[in-house]
């Protein structure tokens, strides 16, 4: 196998054009290798400037998991920091998890976080969103995003020989024009479902009482409730619900 190591997006593009496979860690699919063959060609992005960007809106594709740090928001960086062992963090890359693996606990941070992809095609680089980057595999070179006002991510405990934990991830961001927009995915066996829900009122100001507080965040609730989260199961519910009552409370103090 002859592994390349494109320094600029052009070369990247040319070893693309040349049918290279992309790999970051190599914490997925060595195993497949060795037992299916190796690949002719593949490309680590571990070399090329923008995709190592750690930045407060952007964030690399070759950036290994524990590199993630408070640079990036908190759901992100939370995220990053509940994957697998340290073991698989020091070797794993944002590239491998969102568009390689299965389990994607980097994706409902993502999600909520409105996150735009960066991707090479064989024409040169473009801009797409999360849900096209995994249907068509894109190479991803970064993920961009605009600040939220404050997020939060919890990955609940696994049980051994269980599905894959539940995670839930929120942020909320400012609106343009004024108010505040919430996001929230939820990964629950595999599938990961994303609702937003428009903050009107106390919740969103800082002059909130604690009960007309806690009013609006039942509104907020009941929207939630009425898309795709509404099918969790209650315990997933329960953690959504303490996870978006925490968040606002979070926001009306800040
Ligand atoms: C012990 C263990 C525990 C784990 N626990 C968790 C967990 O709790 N949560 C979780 O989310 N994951 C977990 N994982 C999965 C882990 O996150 C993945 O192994 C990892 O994210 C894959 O990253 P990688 O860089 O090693 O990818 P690789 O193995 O190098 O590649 C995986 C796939 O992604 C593709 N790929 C890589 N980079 C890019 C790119 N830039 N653009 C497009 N495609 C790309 C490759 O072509 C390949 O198909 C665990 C893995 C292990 C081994």
């Amino acid at each position: 196998m002859l592994l390349r190591l494109p320094t600029s997006v052009s070369e990247a593009q040319e070893y693309m054009s040349e049918g290279a496979v992309p790999i970051g860690g190599a914490t997925l699919v060595w195993a497949t290798w060795q037992r299916d063959g190796f690949p002719d060609h593949a490309m680590s992005l571990r070399e090329l400037p923008e995709a190592n960007t750690i930045e407060r809106e952007a964030l690399g594709a070759a950036v290994v998991l524990s590199r993630i740090d408070d640079r990036v928001p908190e759901v992100l960086r939370r995220a990053a920091a509940g994957v697998g062992t340290g073991a698989v963090r020091r070797t794993a890359t944002v590239g491998g998890n969102i568009v390689g693996s299965t389990l994607r606990c980097l994706l409902p941070a993502a999600l909520v976080l409105d996150a735009r992809a960066v991707i090479l095609e064989p024409e040169g680089v473009a801009e797409t969103d999360l849900a096209e980057v995994l249907a068509k595999r894109h190479l991803l070179l970064s993920l961009r995003w605009r600040t939220p006002v404050t997020s939060n991510y919890v990955k609940a405990a696994a049980e051994p020989g269980g599905p894959s934990p539940l995670v839930v991830a929120a942020a909320l961001h400012s609106v343009d024009g004024g108010g505040t927009l919430l996001r929230v995915a939820v990964r629950s066996e595999d599938e990961v479902f994303s609702e937003s829900a428009e903050c009107h009122g106390p919740a969103d100001t800082d002059t909130a009482t604690a009960t007309a507080t806690a009013t609006a965040t039942d509104d907020i609730l009941r929207t939630l409730w009425n898309g795709p989260l509404g099918r969790l199961p209650a315990s997933a519910r329960e953690l959504v619900g303490r996870q978006v009552t925490d968040l606002l409370a979070q926001a009306a103090d800040r």
